[in-house]
């Protein structure tokens, strides 16, 4: 359920603020955002584990423009953040690092000692030497790092290969056989303060088969570190539950915890979950202006304003998006490709498409663009990164300015390349 919609006039609205009106003050390519939607989606996610102590972190690298997190930051969310950058927008935006979980596989030590001098609530620990490394940060500081282990349980989440991140082979994780030794050596550390137990298997699951799965093994992994006296107050259950691009069924929420917490059952430690893409994933959509149609007597081509330096998910994953014109309904009448003007190939938003004829100018919104598309976006072909606009019932705030061809060039400098060498 999202609050993207036909309004009396037939055209696609956001809330009640027609997406015409964006584009024709904002311009185009535009990421736009539902408040209510974010909100929906939250609450509803929240609530889905109310029967049990929890804490909802949301995953910042799904979206993290100040204002989505300042949103969620005044619903009371925590923040699951994977970097410095992530952590200083969380900061910035309101939220309380007592709320922040520190994920990530590559953890710095200038990332580490920020996050002890702020004071998150845990950090998830993905290998021996970041134990040893943030020990030792810890020791230097004179604190003691609040840690939880991310262990790979080894399910496979049936998703596409690149966000699969709970099999053995994907580099996320300590490997479950490992795990209670290096719990043991947490244990031994001054620097350390064990917490917690988390996992964390793919993005984009559409069963709640593998989420099962995988809490079995960790609820085992979690009786045997409590019987050795392990702390572990909470449980880290990770993110990754899809949402509908195109056909996928995916669990509610509500199923989705129920399923979980039946087999956690009555053990004494708080539930952390870090969903990303189900709360922003239907909350925005990708606003593109058609530049031109071309035919080159096999393949009828829409060219879009939009790219793959604004949204990647096509070309990286071949994702499918919705496209639809933001002008009212009518009868699809062409098979098209939807590309965009980026000198790639793999530079499209669909292939083989069925859509209404559309004509140079007209707006087409691709749907489902919330998560995982700003951010992920970059300025390939020096093209400068879109503008994100958070819709408020009827009204719109620019959340962030499109960028400026000054903005593309700054810190960059042109050297004397006439000067003589240095002696
Ligand atoms: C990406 C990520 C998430 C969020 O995943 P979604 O599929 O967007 O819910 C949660 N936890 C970790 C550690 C992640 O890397």
């Amino acid at each position: 359920m999202n609050h993207f919609h036909r309004g009396p006039d037939g055209a696609l609205w956001a809330e009640d603020v027609p997406l015409e009106q964006v584009a024709a003050e904002v311009g185009t390519p535009t990421y736009v955002y539902s408040r209510a939607t974010i909100e929906r989606h939250y609450r509803a996610f929240d609530a889905a584990w109310a029967s049990v102590p929890h804490l909802v972190c949301f995953a910042v690298k799904a979206c993290s423009n100040l204002a989505v997190l300042n949103l969620l930051a005044r619903l009371g969310a925590g923040f699951d953040i994977v970097s410095l950058g992530e952590l200083e927008r969380v900061l910035r935006a309101g939220g309380s690092p007592d709320r922040v979980v520190f994920s990530g596989v590559g953890k710095t030590v200038p990332e580490l000692e920020r996050a002890l001098a702020v004071g998150v609530r845990c950090v998830n620990v993905e290998s021996p030497a970041e134990l040893a490394m943030l020990d030792e940060v810890a020791r230097r500081l004179g604190v003691r790092a609040p840690v939880s282990l991310r262990v790979n349980p080894d399910v496979d989440p049936k998703t596409h290969p690149y966000i699969a991140t709970g099999l053995k082979r994907n580099k996320f994780g300590i490997p479950y056989d490992a795990a209670l030794p290096t719990y043991e050596d947490a244990m031994g550390r001054a620097g350390i303060e064990v917490v917690g137990l988390d996992f964390h298997i793919g993005s984009q699951l559409a069963e709640t088969g593998p989420f099962v799965e995988a809490t079995e093994r960790m609820v085992s992994l979690l009786d045997e570190l409590h019987a050795r006296g392990v702390p572990i107050r909470h449980l880290d259950v990770g993110g990754g539950l899809g949402i509908t691009y195109r056909a996928e069924a995916p669990p509610e929420p509500a199923e989705y915890a129920a399923a979980v917490l039946e087999r956690i059952g009555d053990r004494a430690v708080e539930i952390v979950t870090e969903p990303g893409r189900v709360i922003v994933g239907n909350a925005g959509v990708l606003l593109t202006r058609c530049v031109l149609t071309k035919d080159n007597g096999e393949t009828r081509f829409v060219v879009v304003d939009a790219g793959m330096n604004d949204a990647i998910r096509p070309a990286l994953y071949s994702a499918w998006h919705d496209l639809e014109p933001v002008a009212p309904p009518r009868a699809a009448s062409a098979v098209v490709d939807v590309v965009g003007p980026v000198c790639e190939s793999g530079d499209f938003f669909a292939r083989d498409r069925e859509l209404p004829e559309l004509a140079a100018g007209e707006l087409v919104a691709m749907r489902s663009a919330g998560a995982y598309g700003f951010v992920m976006s970059s300025n390939y072909n020096s093209r400068p990164r879109a503008a994100e606009v958070l819709v408020d019932g009827d009204r719109y705030h620019v959340v962030r300015a499109r960028e400026t061809v000054e903005d593309l060039m700054r810190g960059e400098t042109l050297p004397d390349l006439d000067a003589p060498p240095s002696a």
